[in-house]
């Protein structure tokens, strides 16, 4: 499943191509994402120029004057950036559901095999649509802090873990990220959120901020193929410390891996390095 950081990458690569582009046309080829496609849309679109592409959690929001563009990956949405002189322009496989066109003969092509992602139109305010309005703070906001996160934690009985991956409180600390910024910050993915002081917390901040940006920053390493439709944009894979390693020795104390299952996602600590805060 797309994370923030590949989310990230997508939006930095468009960014580049599409802003102040005009969209020439849009063809829609599947309408039946998540959420159906609006079928005016490619009246809407066509001939409108693109003032800016940002993103909010995993959302990739392409602001159009007259209205934005909230696009989302789902489980296994792919976007490709293909010049109409790229040989693989005119070879449309069976999950391409649409492309955007610009005038500068830039194709954004959107692939998704399981159809969970999205593509809606609003004409008022994104940052207010049902799907972003209750999002938490994004992570590289400088408001995300120690002090933030431990008025949140007061009110909460969960554990630390499923704390940061709660949308309502941080976008984009995805299973991954959120093992990995515990083990960095030495806190028991299973203690109770609010069990944990200040100073962990600014740890936990520090870490979450850190391993985000690692992942972008291995994501934009792949850019360089981004004009190949059969590179995967914004796919890494990150150097992982405890994540998987379920039995394998701890990279700072030796011990051995511990892995369980927190609401449901597989957690994996060392039990000596990450004691649980009570
Ligand atoms: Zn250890």
């Amino acid at each position: 499943m797309p994370e923030l950081p590949e989310v990230e990458t997508v939006c930095q690569s468009l960014k580049k191509i599409a802003i102040n582009q005009q969209i020439q046309t849009i063809i829609i080829r599947q309408y039946s994402l998540r959420w159906p496609i609006n079928p005016k849309l490619e009246k809407i679109l066509a001939n409108i120029t693109i003032k800016n592409i940002y993103r909010r959690a995993k959302y990739i929001l392409i602001d159009c004057y007259i209205g934005c563009l909230i696009i989302h990956l789902g489980m296994s949405g792919k976007i490709s950036i293909l010049s109409k002189q790229s040989i693989n322009y005119n070879i449309i496989t069976k999950h391409d559901h649409y492309d955007i066109i610009l005038n500068n003969n830039i194709i954004i092509r959107y692939n998704d095999p399981r159809r969970f992602g999205a593509m809606l139109w609003t004409e008022d305010d994104p940052s207010r649509h049902n799907l972003l309005i209750n999002l938490g703070i994004e992570p590289f906001d400088p408001k995300f802090n120690a002090k933030y996160l431990f008025n949140k934690a007061k009110k909460t009985l969960s554990p630390v873990k499923q704390f940061i991956m709660n949308n309502k409180i941080v976008v984009g600390v995805g299973n991954i990220y959120a093992n990995e910024a515990l083990f960095e910050a030495c806190i028991n993915p299973a203690s109770l959120a609010k069990n944990i002081n200040l100073n962990q917390l600014n740890y936990l901040v520090k870490a979450i901020k850190k391993i985000l940006k690692i992942a972008i920053a291995q994501g934009g390493t792949t850019l360089k193929d981004f004009f190949d439709p059969n590179g995967t944009p914004g796919y890494f894979v990150q150097s992982l410390k405890v994540y998987g390693r379920t039995n394998q020795p701890c990279l700072t104390c030796r011990a051995h891996i511990s892995q369980i299952k927190l609401g449901q996602r597989s957690t994996f600590f060392c039990e000596f390095c990450q004691p649980i805060t009570a």
